[in-house]
């Protein structure tokens, strides 16, 4: 069974952690304008995404899939000195 997962291309083995952009359903407390006062709640629904997912430590767009190996991931760090 391969296992797949969010990982960083640079670096996959340290950077663990991730960011996602979602579209979420929020309530806003709005004035007699329409104007935005303040948020009534952090997150009353998902509504589409991930858009996008980045590494949380460099920014790097995350891939999905197997990450490589702590071999391959060694001999690519010596590659690129
Ligand atoms: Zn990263």
């Amino acid at each position: 069974m391969s296992v797949e997962i969010y990982f960083c291309p640079d670096h996959p083995l340290e950077h663990l952690d991730f960011v996602a952009t979602y579209s979420v359903m929020q309530d806003w407390l709005i004035d007699c304008d329409g104007g935005f006062l303040e948020t009534l709640d952090s997150c009353a629904e998902v509504i589409d995404g991930p858009q996008t997912i980045n590494c949380a430590s460099c920014g790097n767009s995350a891939r999905f899939g197997r990450p490589p190996s702590a071999l391959e991931q060694i001999a690519k760090q010596a590659e690129d000195g």
